[in-house]
């Protein structure tokens, strides 16, 4: 064999003129195909192109990499045409390729997902009217349209119309008189520039070293990552905006990762305090035109800050120069269906590829996170007291043991005292459970049938303002039977436990003078009723707040100094690997709601298990403690973040065939030094939307790669027919 060293004369050979290239689309292909480029042509990796494809024609990307699928020469159809559209940055390109080979997803799925087709497409530019020179109206509605446009500023018809007061009829009637002639519309880029120079907060000593710390990050233009940690309402808001504000001063674009987006109304004018603007926002339901404006501004640099959801990561940023994850801990990060990614692990991937540092932000860190700290791949500043002097609450355990509620009822007296005290010192106080409807369980008192999803393994949730039971995995629906199902009885239905609707009755009889609130994700619809609930809050039009996990999100309310956890036992109850930091999290997180300004708080948590250490770690305050025990629990059995898992699911339309293909995998299963696979055995939801579901977990130990293995492993195995296998890296969900 022939070998070609660079320090080998080269003489012989010509640069190779490039006749084909690999082109990425954005579907379910395992890779690039190649194209045949034809003259005149000159393609360059990320050029936005269009090929044929079957019958038809496609928008791919000239990808990366040399193009050889063995398809000879004269077979190669050729690209149609290289749109004069922006490149897709380089960044981007190698991010999309390094997400399909992390989480085994196919390259086109990925890039599906950074891919706007009709933002790229080029843009018939906007028309409107203005006033030919010379004319002169002769009515009174054409004065009036004339006296509109005196300014010279060229107007829609619509705008038009509405500006002098006179039907669209009138202008159009003018254009065809030829009164009006048509001019190019003035485009304004859509997002203002946030001054990074206006003055923000006066940062405490403690802040402004954290914020110092995250500014130099930003001017080193280098990757890093930082966790900024720091109690409830220490401000790490205003710190890491400080890193936004080096960012725009060195002319870079910021991305800001929030969980939930339509919860973050507070977050949205904190930010237009501080820069004067409101920032470009980015989530799965923005209405098309904002989509293709704000994508477009993205791509072409005009969008200096953008905040977003998970989504927001695949942007085609030409120069991203900041990434901060807020409330890096929830697991809303965790994208479940279509490519199963986490946005906070590829946020630090995304900064990596762009040498732009990543700031990961939480009063609750990820044992993850806190691995990485520890281990050193990942710096910290942290912030100790809350901001202003305000003290974190008080934690108590109330035990349901001994403190029980009514028959029939789930607030315990003491809790009833303390909420009642509360409204007596003028201040607000919440309620939280964190599940949906009025009740989990629905049974027959005389048979003890329950009632159950025809499609999941689940138990239907009944909604009494709706008058349905619900399924909240599949969405299926139906009225509450007079009859039992099973027996026939009538009225013998009866729920069991409480939702928060229960809750909410149960408050309106003991609190029946408080003005109350619920807030839950079927209460909350529409995209500005979480912002609104919030105003109302802030406004003290509330007293009582009853909510469901929608409460425990980054909201300040300097008015709310009681919190009751109506069941603090809920989320150890599944068991699984992360049940216990779960529920440490969100509990501190609701709990760090309450006494954010003067007034000191109070949190109540009614629990079963007063000595449980999820309890004893709230009622201490003691986090740290908490997760360092948590992460000795971990180490032992290598259990991540001290190893690597990922989960097969496989699923089919009938227990047959999933038991047959489970069987397969698992007999196919890998084996070798660090390498442990369980299973297959059935998911908790055994049936999902009418689907059998059975799980492998494959363990690895944290020096060996999981992807490889998968890889090999599912050489080995078909699904056929109904039948297909998903593949969970780093799963977050055991179910
Ligand atoms: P965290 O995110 O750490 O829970 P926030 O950033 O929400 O805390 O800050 C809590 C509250 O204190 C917010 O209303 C914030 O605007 C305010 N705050 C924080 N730091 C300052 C400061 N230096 N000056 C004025 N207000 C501040
Ligand atoms: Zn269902």
């Amino acid at each position: 064999m022939v070998s070609l060293r660079s320090d080998e004369p080269r003489l012989l050979f010509e640069a190779p003129t490039r006749k084909r290239v690999p082109v990425l689309l954005p579907r379910p292909f395992r890779g690039p195909f190649d194209y045949a480029v034809a003259p005149g042509q000159e393609p360059a990796p990320g050029d936005v192109v269009m090929v044929p494809l079957n019958r038809r024609e496609e928008v791919g990307i000239v990808w990366d990499g040399v193009a050889d699928n063995g398809v000879g020469d004269n077979k190669l159809r050729p690209i149609t045409a290289v749109l004069d559209v922006l490149p897709m940055p380089a960044a981007l390109r190698k991010f999309v390729d390094w997400v399909a080979a992390y989480t085994l997803a196919m390259p086109g799925e990925v890039l599906a997902m950074a891919l706007r087709i009709p933002a790229m497409l080029p843009e018939t530019p906007p028309v409107g009217w203005r006033l030919k020179p010379g004319a002169s109206a002769s009515t009174a509605a054409r004065a009036k349209v004339a006296a509109a446009l005196a300014d010279g500023v060229a107007r829609t018809t619509s705008d038009l119309a509405r500006a002098a007061g006179v039907s669209a009829g009138v202008v159009r009637g003018m254009g065809q008189a030829g009164l009006l002639e048509p001019a190019l519309l003035l485009s304004r880029p859509p997002f203002d520039r946030p001054d990074a120079a206006r003055v923000g907060p006066t940062l405490s000593a403690d802040q402004a070293a954290a914020g110092q710390s995250l500014r130099d990050a930003v001017t080193a233009r280098a990757f890093g990552v930082t966790l900024l940690d720091g109690v409830t309402g220490s401000g790490k808001t205003e710190v890491y905006l400080e890193a936004v504000a080096a960012c725009l001063e060195a002319g870079r674009q910021a991305l800001v990762l929030l969980p939930e987006i339509a919860l973050s109304s507070q977050w949205l004018e904190r930010f237009e305090r501080r820069f004067g603007v409101a920032p470009a926002v980015w989530h799965s339901d923005l209405g098309s035109r904002t989509r293709r404006v704000t994508w477009r501004a993205v791509a072409e640099g005009t969008a200096p800050v953008v905040v977003g959801a998970r989504s927001a990561l695949f942007l085609p940023f030409p120069d991203l120069g900041l990434i901060v994850v807020d409330e890096e801990h929830e697991t809303a990060f965790k994208q479940e269906d279509g490519v199963v990614y986490h946005a906070r692990d590829m946020a630090v991937v995304r900064a990596r590829l762009s040498d732009a540092p990543a700031v990961l932000v939480s009063a609750t860190p990820s044992l993850e996170t806190l691995a990485n700290v520890e281990a050193g791949r990942y710096g910290q500043v942290t912030l100790q007291a809350r901001h202003g002097g305000a003290s974190l609450p008080a934690v108590e355990a109330i035990d349901l043991r001994e403190f029980p509620p009514e028959r029939g009822r789930f607030l315990s007296p003491r809790l009833i005292a303390a909420v009642e005290e509360t409204f007596a010192r003028g201040e607000q106080a919440m309620l939280f459970l964190n599940r949906r409807g009025y009740a989990p369980l629905t049974l027959c008192r005389h048979c003890g049938h329950r009632m159950q999803c025809p499609n999941c393994t689940a138990w239907l949730v009944e909604h009494r303002v709706r008058r349905t039971l619900a399924c909240h995995h599949c969405g299926h629906n139906e009225p509450i039977p007079p009859t039992c199902p099973s027996c026939e009885a009538p009225h013998s239905l009866v729920p069991i436990g409480p939702g928060v609707e229960r809750i909410t009755e149960e408050a309106e009889a003991v609190f029946a003078d408080a003005r109350r609130l619920v807030m839950a994700s079927d209460t909350l619809t529409g995209p500005n009723a979480a912002a609104e609930a919030a105003h109302r809050i802030e406004q003290r039009e509330v007293d009582l707040i009853i909510g469901t996990q929608i409460v425990a999100k980054g909201w300040h309310f300097p008015h709310l100094t009681l919190v009751g956890v109506v069941d603090a036992d809920l989320g150890l109850a599944g068991g699984d690997l992360r049940a216990a930091e779960r529920t440490v999290q969100l509990l501190h997180q609701v709990a760090g709601r309450a006494g954010r300004a003067e007034a000191p708080g109070r949190v109540l948590l009614q629990t079963f298990s007063p000595e449980h250490p999820v309890m004893q770690a709230l009622i201490e305050g003691d986090l740290a403690g908490f997760m360092a025990t948590e992460a000795e629990i971990r180490r032992p059995g290598g259990w991540p973040p001290y190893g690597r898992l990922a989960a097969l699911i496989i699923s089919a339309d009938t227990a047959v065939a999933a038991d047959e293909l489970a069987r397969d995998v698992g007999r196919m299963a890998p084996r070798g030094d660090g390498v442990t696979v369980l299973g297959p055995a059935p998911a908790p939801f055994a049936i999902l939307r009418g689907r059998h579901r059975r799980r492998l977990l494959l363990k690895t130990r944290r020096d060996v790669a999981v992807q490889p293995i998968l890889r090999e492993w599912l050489t080995h195995v078909r699904a056929t027919g109904t039948a297909r296998i998903d593949v969970d890296v780093d799963p977050v969900s055991f179910l």
